[in-house]
């Protein structure tokens, strides 16, 4: 493998990237002219086009874009994939200079410069490093600048609904301070409604009391809940967890509430599905004469489980340790990734520059020095 990442380079490219807006409206009105993604997959496609590779936008929505850059292998057969996504949280809070980057102590500031432009620097650095010493991957290298991540997921999931050749191995460019994480949750919102029935408040007992329903359900919940971590242990990512995060009910003070509304997020362990899991909760939470209603869930994400003893597991911890200079020891995570998407089979993991921490934070940063070993890393992986 010759190599020649170079800081200045680096510095420059993930610079650009931070001072190209691509803020995911994240449910809000947009007014954009395009997709939200469009600036940074124009300057990619101008990056990849000295090289003999294929770009391809592939549109998720009106609002949200991916490009797809394809590095024929040196062998056909199914294909190794990097992705890093290109929206960022929007910077409400930090609307100064989010989107001026800074240099400052060897480290980018700005939004998008940990989560995720710093993976997605990282990865266009190795592929452009690799195109640029003439030979090819042992395997076809796709590259998915995916779009929408931090809302819909639209992004993987319109890739991966037609994918063009199948996948040996994929590797998912998120801030791990360059750990490989090989196991996290996933995630599962929607919202439980109980019905009641409205009375005046000096009458109670001729109404029925949906908060105080809702109470009861909540209580079910946690009961659920400590009944699905005692049967759901992982020593990497932890148990499952049931956490109600909104509430609404009631109408004015002196009515007996007819309904109460929570919104639910139930992180599921690596190994339980989605679908069955969420039915189970489901039963489990009712009981006769209850009248309770779910929404369809606004996002059902899959966890990440891939082995501890997959190749591609030794592979990457091999990379890190070479490139980081110390033990590096496989880890697990609490959040959820596009990585949980990757059909079984097909060993996937998490790895990138940066700090969780630092993402979606005022001030967020990355460390160019970790860019670039985050782009080592990757270069050797697709090295095979
Ligand atoms: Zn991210």
């Amino acid at each position: 493998m010759t190599s020649a990442l170079r800081e200045d380079e680096a510095a420059r490219l993930l610079g650009d990237l931070v001072a190209l807006r691509t803020v995911n409206p994240m449910g809000r009105p947009y007014h954009g002219g395009g997709p939200v993604e469009r600036p940074v997959i124009e300057y990619l496609e101008r990056l990849f086009a000295p090289f003999a590779v294929s770009c391809r936008r592939i549109s998720a929505s009106p609002i949200h874009e991916s490009l797809l850059v394809s590095i024929p292998g040196r062998t056909a057969g199914p294909a190794a994939l990097l992705e890093a996504h290109i929206d960022t949280v929007p910077a409400d809070d930090w609307s100064d200079t989010a989107f001026t980057p800074r240099r400052e102590g060897g480290r980018i500031i700005g939004r998008g410069a940990c989560d995720d432009k710093g993976s997605l620097a990282a990865m266009t650095l190795a592929l452009a490093d690799l195109l640029r010493s003439g030979q090819r991957p042992a395997s076809p290298v796709l590259f998915l600048a995916a779009g929408d991540e931090e809302y819909g997921q639209t992004g993987i999931k319109t890739f991966l609904a037609d994918l063009p050749t199948p996948l040996a191995w994929a590797v998912f460019g998120e801030p791990t301070g360059c750990i490989p994480v090989i196991q996290h949750k996933g995630v599962i919102r929607w919202d439980v409604s109980v019905a009641g029935r409205s009375a005046h408040s000096s009458r109670p007992e001729l109404g029925r009391n949906a908060i105080l329903d809702m109470m009861r359900l909540c209580d079910r919940l946690a009961a659920h809940e400590a009944a699905l971590r005692a049967r759901h242990t992982n020593p990497l990512t932890g148990g499952p967890s049931i956490t109600v995060t909104t509430i609404q009910g009631g109408r004015t003070r002196n009515m007996v509430p007819d309904q109460c509304t929570v919104a639910v997020d139930f992180r599921i362990a690596p190994g339980m599905d989605g679908r069955q899991a969420l039915e189970e909760l489901q039963a489990a939470i009712t009981w006769p004469g209850l009248s309770v209603s779910h929404s369809p869930p606004q996002c059902l994400a899959p966890a990440l489980n891939t082995s501890p003893d997959d190749p591609l597991v030794a592979r990457a911890l091999a990379a890190c340790e070479q490139h980081l200079g110390r033990p590096v020891a496989a880890a697990g995570a609490p959040y959820c990734s596009d990585a949980g998407w990757i059909p079984a089979g097909a060993p996937a993991l998490v790895l990138g520059p940066g700090d969780i921490a630092d993402a979606h934070a005022v001030g967020e940063s990355v460390a160019i020095a970790e860019v670039m070993q985050a782009a080592a890393i990757y270069r050797q992986l697709v090295d095979g």
